[in-house]
């Protein structure tokens, strides 16, 4: 498997959006090939219809299920990780795209956390040597570049990089898990906590970061593998920093700036020898082990089919594109 995967989920048009008429300008038109039709006004003001044309690693279309998506992009990670590597699995886009969807799912559809999670608990069980390995799991999200641990009470945290340039999230709860229900609970648990966290100025989750990091720990707790999940910031809050009131402003500077410090360091992966600007915000300096030596990344861009959001999902895919 390559360092860098980027991947594209269309998901279908909600009832709600039908009923509004809607239209869906997105055809995936084959596994790597993506069109978004754009209607545009010219000059004469009759409409005609630009086509982009868009390729990535894998485009899944409105009828993929989540273990489709798991299948092509997490469980090679998983692969990875009992091979004592390093990886990551980012959700990328706009609000409402469907990237919680993607990582947790629903009952029927499954996501990602818990895939990923029968995946670790089948290989631990198939061979012996890693029957002396164990599951921790932590989680926590960036909030306007503030760290606050969602299995504390959303108790809030520093990040500080040791003599020997490995960052450390000091405090950080861990959670050591047996089961894949225990680790979806711990999941559930946390997910509550963001949305309805306690401090006053309450992120709704379109403006935070939320990682949650599994690792395989052996009986002495050193780390054999990890991977670790992003659920990103809706990527439109980026725009924010035009915004009006101060605090908006505020957090949509600070998304956009992870944002692009985000894609520098995932380019650099695949780029020896040149500089990883990991420092250059809260997000890329905690995931530094993502960035560099022997780290594999796979992002996943969502995007609506809605005509409505046409500029948006033209963002997520420039975006998504340079990333490559
Ligand atoms: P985000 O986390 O990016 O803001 P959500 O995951 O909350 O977006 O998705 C927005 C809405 O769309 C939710 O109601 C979700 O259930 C629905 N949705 C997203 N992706 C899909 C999909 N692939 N299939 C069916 N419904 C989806
Ligand atoms: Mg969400």
């Amino acid at each position: 498997m390559e360092k860098i995967r980027v991947c594209v989920r269309k998901r279908p048009l909600g009832m709600k959006e039908v009923r509004r008429g809607e239209i869906n300008i997105i055809t995936v038109e084959d596994k790597e090939t993506l069109l978004v039709h754009e209607k545009k006004e010219a000059v004469d003001l009759t409409q005609y219809i630009l086509q982009h044309v868009f390729y990535f690693d894998e485009v899944f279309g409105e009828a993929c299920t989540n273990r489709d998506v798991y299948m092509k992009t997490t469980h090679p990670l998983i692969q990875h990780i009992f091979n004592g590597g390093n990886a990551t699995c980012f959700a990328y886009g706009q609000t409402g795209a469907g990237k919680t969807y993607t990582m947790i799912g629903t009952h029927q559809n499954p996501g990602l956390y818990a895939l990923a999670a029968k995946d670790i608990f089948r290989q631990l069980e198939v061979s012996q040597p890693r029957r002396h390995l164990f599951v921790w799991i932590s989680f926590y999200e960036i909030y306007c570049g503030q760290l606050y641990d969602l299995l504390n009470r959303r108790k809030r945290l520093f990040a500080r990089e040791d003599s020997k340039h490995v960052v450390q999230i000091v405090g950080l709860r861990e959670l050591q898990v047996d089961s894949v229900e225990l680790l979806l609970e711990v999941i559930l648990k946390g997910s509550k906590e963001r949305s309805t966290g306690a401090t006053g100025v309450n992120a709704d989750s379109s403006r935070s970061h939320a990682i949650i990091q599994i690792q395989i720990k052996d009986s002495a707790k050193r780390t054999f593998g990890r991977i670790s999940f992003i659920d990103l910031a809706g990527s439109e809050r980026a725009a924010d920093a035009r915004d009006s009131d101060r605090q908006t402003k505020m957090e949509g500077a600070e998304i956009n700036q992870s944002l692009l410090a985000l894609k520098e360091c995932i380019r650099a992966l695949d780029q020896e020898h040149t500089h990883t600007p990991f420092r250059q915000s809260k997000l890329t300096q905690v995931l530094k082990d993502s960035f560099i030596g022997n780290a594999k990344t796979c992002m996943i861009a969502n995007i609506s089919p809605s005509h409505v959001a046409t500029e948006h999902t033209l963002n997520t895919l420039r975006y998504a594109d340079r990333v490559k």
